[in-house]
Order: C-alpha cells, then structure tokens, then sequence
C-alpha cells in the first residue's frame, strides 16, 4: 500500500499524462485542419487571397500568387498591393483596394467583374467573389476573395454575339443588327457636323442570273457584291449590311451628299465590272445593281419613315433603267 503522499503525486502525474496526450490530440488535430486548409487552397486553380483590414495579405495560395502576381507566395503575405509596385501598378492597386474598403464600409459579400492583366501578360476578365472575416466578437478583421477565371465563357459570349448579328453567307452584318445601328444613328445625327447617309443596293434581274447559272453560283455573287460594298466602307462608323436576299443596306458618314454618291457610284461600277469577260457558256453575265441614296441632315427621323424614303429611291432607280443611283437629300 503507498503512502497517501505517493498516491497524490501518482493522482497528479496521470492527470498532467491525461492534459498532455488531449494536448497532444488538439495539436494533431490543428495540424491536421490547417494541413487540410492548405492543401485545399493550394489545389483550388482558382486564385485565393485573404487580407485584413489594412489591405495586408494574410493568406494567399498558389494560384494567387503564381497567375496573378508572378511572385512566391513569402513575397506577398505582410505586404499590401501598394507595397508591390513591380507587380502591379499603383492606379490598379487604389481601385482594388478601394473595392476593398466598400466591402468593409458594408460588411457582407462583394461580387464583381474585372478585367486583370496576369503575371504572363495576358489580360483575363475575373469574377471577384468577396466576403468579410469577423473575430469572435463579431468586428470585421479582414476579407477573403475567390477570383474565377470567366474569358473563356466571355470569349465565347462575344464570339456568339457576333454570330448573332452576322449574316452566313456574306460575313456582313445582318438585318437584326441593321435595326438596332440604323435606330442608334437615326437618333443621333443631332450631335453630328457630318451628313448620315443611308443607301439601299439591291442586284438587278438576280431572278434570271440564278435561273441561268444556278443557286450556288449566286451565291458567289452576293458575296462578291458583299465584298465590294465592305471594301468601300472601312471607317469605324461606316457599317454594311445584308438585309435580305440580294439586298444590302450601307450607313456611312460624309462630308456632303456629292461624296456620298461618289462612294455608291464606286460601288455600282465595280459591281458592273465584276465579269468584264464572257463565261463558258459564251453568254455575258453583267451583273449590276441599283441604289437609293438618302443623305440625312435633318432631325428626329422615324427609322421607319426613312426605310420607306430610301425604298421609294431605289423603286425610282430600278424604274429608271436599273444600274442605276436616285439620291436625295433630307
Ligand atoms: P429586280 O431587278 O427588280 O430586283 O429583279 P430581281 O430578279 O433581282 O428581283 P426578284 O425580287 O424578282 O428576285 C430576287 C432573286 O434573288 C430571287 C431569289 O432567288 C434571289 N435570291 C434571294 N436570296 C438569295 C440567296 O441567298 N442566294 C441566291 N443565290 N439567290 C437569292
Ligand atoms: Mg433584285
Ligand atoms: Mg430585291
């Protein structure tokens, strides 16, 4: 039997042997979780970053640092984005971190979209999916955000776009776009010193050249017209459309009307000179077409109304012989 002295000390040993192995076990199981939480941030492809409300990294992972900044990891964290000016320039590192401060003025989550230039030099467009950190009395420490990589999706959203208001066959634009330019331009030729024109160009006898030489073989002339009116019509404000069938429509700007015909009278030589020669079949296919012109300087025009001006013009230079210009100023 020990003495009581000896059984206290035992008492006090298993006790201090039980606090060390739970210690032992809380140890291994913070290392395990933060071991989980690094290896999970460091998989994510995704950047990842973590700052406090000074805008001081605390936290990044691999991505972070390797797509967005081109630096280890040591490099970032204790440091702001002011404090890395090799890597990202000043004017950007305000705007983020003044992103940044909106979020802490109104603690809670933070979504947007913005086009990042990357450690490898390309531009990528990021969603930005921001969330505030709080301490265990409930005050805002920090923020931590998740950047997703969208320019694929981007990308192809522009890619579809273009698709949608484009027309197949010609590569010029089509009628829906037509609608939506000849509204916007409509709208604001008040603002502009120049004269709007609006020119319709239909093919002549297209009905016969398709009868003789076939449908494919029309196809290639509406593309070569197409080609010709595009190449005529190379200003960032100058658009080309096919509106259906073998008729295109132009909207351009010019200084005065005589320029505006010159341009559509370029056009319908060309046209005329696209078979100068005759073809195996001995028989001549001129192709030619005609246009009404509408050279606009007037105000507050219905599209509608204009449409219709300009369809007159054209009936008037197919009337007149076809191969054909009627212009006319508003
Ligand atoms: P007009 O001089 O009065 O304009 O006579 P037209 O024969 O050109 O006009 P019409 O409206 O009678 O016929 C238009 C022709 O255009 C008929 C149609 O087969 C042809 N056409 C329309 N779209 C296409 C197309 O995508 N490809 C081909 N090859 N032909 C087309
Ligand atoms: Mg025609
Ligand atoms: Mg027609």
């Amino acid at each position: 039997m020990k003495n009581p002295s000896v059984q206290a000390t035992d008492k006090l040993l298993a006790s201090e042997n039980n606090i060390i192995s739970e210690f032992e076990k809380i140890k291994s199981q913070f290392f395990e979780s933060s071991q989980f939480l690094k290896i999970l941030l460091d998989t994510i492809p995704s950047p990842v970053f973590y700052k406090d409300t000074n805008g001081i990294y605390r936290n990044c992972n691999d991505a972070f640092a390797d797509m967005i900044l081109g630096i280890h990891k040591e490099k970032i964290i204790n440091k702001s984005l002011l404090d890395l000016p090799d890597e990202i320039p000043r004017e950007l590192a305000e705007i983020y971190m003044q992103a940044d401060q909106n979020l802490f003025n109104n603690p809670g989550k933070q979504e947007y979209k913005a086009t990042v230039s990357c450690a490898d030099g390309k531009q990528r467009t990021f969603m930005f999916y921001k969330s505030t950190l709080e301490n265990e009395a409930g005050v805002v420490i920090g923020l931590v955000g998740i950047m997703l990589d969208i320019s694929q999706l981007e990308e192809q959203h522009q890619h579809l776009e273009l698709l949608s208001m484009t027309d197949a066959l010609t590569g010029l634009f089509n009628r829906r776009k037509f609608d939506t330019v000849f509204s916007q331009l409509l709208s604001s030729t008040a603002n502009k010193q120049s004269l709007l024109n609006f020119a319709i160009i239909d093919i002549d006898d297209f009905k016969i050249y398709n009868d003789n030489y076939g449908h494919a073989q029309g196809d290639l002339i509406l593309k070569a017209v197409a080609e010709i009116i595009q190449n005529h019509l190379k200003r960032s404000s100058d658009y080309a459309f096919r509106l259906g069938g073998e008729e295109f429509g132009m909207l351009f700007y010019s200084n005065n009307e005589t320029d505006a015909l010159q341009l559509c009278n370029k056009i319908r030589e060309e046209t005329e000179q696209l078979f100068s020669t005759k073809d195996n079949s001995g028989l001549t296919a001129v192709i030619t077409i005609s246009t009404g012109l509408l050279s606009i300087s007037s105000h507050n025009n219905e599209p509608d109304n204009i449409y219709h001006e300009a369809d007159i013009l054209l009936y008037q230079a197919k009337s007149a012989g076809k191969n054909t210009i009627i212009n006319k100023i508003l």
